[in-house]
């Protein structure tokens, strides 16, 4: 017989009909005189319920059919008289797939985010990291949906590299491994890359620029390496990065851009997460859907980097304490200076534009007064910053002055500076980080668990 999947099942209304669900055991309670077993099949957040008559199945059987046991059911949909439920099952056959014996980990419900981690392969089939995936999914649809309407264009750029886009010097080389023959049998050496210093890509964003002074507008969404011993809960070793790159675009159209794109990808989970959002709304974070509704609705506030820090100094004065210390022009905001900003002082998002150019990459467009430059950084509630962006130096001089005067390599950049030495254009773009943005819509904690696998310093498993 044909499988339905529980998503579908719970919305038929042709009860009486006969049906097959598959999945795995959530939970099995015995009253009197049924049986009363819920099943999920990671289609949707909600189980439907197997009722099954003891008279049907053998009683060993029955009992051995325990939490996170994989089952086919075959039975008949009728109408449900339990509270929250529309339909269930009344069961005439169940086949067992996989029994689940006593010492699985997930068996106990509410168990610490922290313990789940240590058995990243069996969390997933949780209701919290169910529902977490999911959505990422739809995520990841909304993303590529609303580039595609706008006309951008799907660029892949490469995993294995030789720039360091950020210029922080936080990469993972690339080697490989060779084998030499001793007297002793033969022993593994690592070598270069086929003879070449290569890494694993920080950001796609300088072949990006390629791409979009050839495509007019382009975005990458892949994978991203980062070895930055952090064990922060914004910080992942290994993470995915989408970086829209857009010729003849200019600093109002920038924030312009990150605004709509961020609001876009939270309607699309108001509009179609509903089930997954109630569930993490009830279990994890009691305003989330509001403050998701809310941000969708607000204009972020537009603020410089010199407004950003007299309002921090400000605070301080009125008796604030920050752990890290506000030492005025020139510094970098930490996360709990961000987070003041948009959760004390503003109270929705913020874009910082115009910070100090010796804090930032060397690629972003100066400002006239040659001390600031056209960054875009979007800062948000409870994640602190979601976007790095700017305008980019489009005159190939002063980008090789900037090189030149950051120690850097300009040979190793000719071909990035060629897209300023033929036909240059202004041009500009933007990194979001898309597990930042898959916590800020669950609502979650940590990053370590909106990742199905998460690789930081201690967690690495397999
Ligand atoms: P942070 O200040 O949080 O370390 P960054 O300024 O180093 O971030 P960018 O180089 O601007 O990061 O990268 C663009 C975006 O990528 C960031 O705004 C953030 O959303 C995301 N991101 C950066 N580093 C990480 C990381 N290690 N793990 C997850 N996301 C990251
Ligand atoms: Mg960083
Ligand atoms: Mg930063
Ligand atoms: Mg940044």
């Amino acid at each position: 017989m044909k499988r339905t999947k529980v998503v579908d099942a719970l919305q038929c209304t042709e009860y009486g009909t006969a049906i097959n669900v598959k999945g795995w055991v959530r939970s099995h309670r015995n009253s009197k005189a049924v049986d009363f077993i819920a099943l999920n099949d990671g289609s949707t957040i909600n189980n439907i319920q197997v009722v099954v008559d003891p008279e049907t199945i053998d009683a060993e059987t029955l009992k051995s059919i325990t939490t996170g046991a994989c089952i086919s059911v075959i039975g008949t949909l009728v109408q449900s008289q339990g509270a929250g439920q529309t339909v269930e099952v009344q069961s005439k056959e169940i086949e067992i797939y996989g029994l689940c014996p006593s010492d699985y980990p997930m068996q106990k419900k509410g168990q610490s985010f922290e313990y789940m981690r240590k058995y990243a392969h069996l969390r997933l089939r949780t209701n919290t990291f169910g529902a977490v995936f999911r959505i990422r999914h739809n995520m990841a649809i909304a993303i590529h949906q609303y580039f595609h309407e706008h006309g951008f264009h799907y660029f892949h750029t490469p995993i294995i590299t030789a720039s360091d886009a950020e210029g922080a010097g936080e990469m993972f080389q690339v080697t490989t491994l060779d084998l030499e023959r001793t007297g002793k049998g033969p022993v593994p050496y690592e070598k270069d890359f086929f003879g070449k210093k290569t890494s694993l890509t920080v950001s796609g964003q300088l072949e990006g620029e390629l791409g979009a002074t050839a495509l007019g507008a382009i975005y990458t969404f892949g994978p991203t390496f980062r070895a930055e011993n952090s064990n922060t809960p914004r910080h992942l070793a290994e993470f995915w990065m989408i970086e829209p790159e857009v010729a003849f675009l200019d600093k109002e159209e920038l924030m312009d851009l990150e605004e709509d794109f961020i609001k876009y990808c939270v309607q699309w989970a108001l509009d179609n997460c509903k089930d997954d959002l109630a569930f993490l709304n009830k279990m994890i974070d009691k305003t989330l859907i509001e403050t998701l509704e809310s941000v969708v609705k607000e204009r972020f506030v537009r603020l410089t980097y010199a407004e950003g820090i007299d309002i921090l100094e400000a605070a301080v004065k009125q008796g604030h304490r920050f752990e890290f210390p506000i030492t005025g022009w020139g510094m970098d905001f930490s996360s709990e200076h961000e987070r003041y900003l948009v959760e004390e002082h503003f109270k929705r998002p913020v874009i910082m534009t115009d910070y100090p150019s010796e804090i930032k990459a060397f690629y972003m467009k100066k400002n006239p007064d040659g001390k600031t430059m056209q960054g875009t950084d979007v800062l948000f509630p409870r994640i602190g910053e979601i976007i790095g962006g700017s305008v980019r130096e489009e005159d190939y001089g002063k980008l090789v002055h900037e090189i030149e005067a950051r120690g850097m390599e300009k040979e190793s950049y000719n071909w990035y500076l060629d897209t300023r030495k033929y036909g240059s254009c202004p041009h500009a773009g933007f990194g979001l980080g898309f597990e930042r943005l898959i916590l800020f819509v669950t609502g979650m904690q940590n990053i370590r668990d909106v990742i199905p696998f998460p690789r930081t310093p201690k967690t690495a498993e397999f």
